[in-house]
């Protein structure tokens, strides 16, 4: 079977999707829908945190700290 290339895929829901970002807690790429939240935390720093780390309350706080 051909290797596929995984670049298109999001790694929490796996549905291929265009815009991607990193989640800064568990390091995957997700796309928008598996995106919670995400916000500028200094102006070179962006970040991001996808709903399954969102349900975890000391990464939750660790977001919203940020
Ligand atoms: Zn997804
Ligand atoms: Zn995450």
């Amino acid at each position: 079977m051909p290797k596929t290339k995984e670049s298109s895929k999001c790694e929490r829901c796996g549905k291929p999707h265009y815009y991607f970002e990193p989640c800064d807690y568990c390091k995957k790429r997700v796309c928008r829908a598996c995106q919670k939240s995400s916000k500028n935390a200094s102006k070179t720093k962006r970040i991001a945190i996808c709903k399954t780390c969102w349900t975890t309350s000391k990464k939750r706080k660790n977001f919203l700290a940020a």
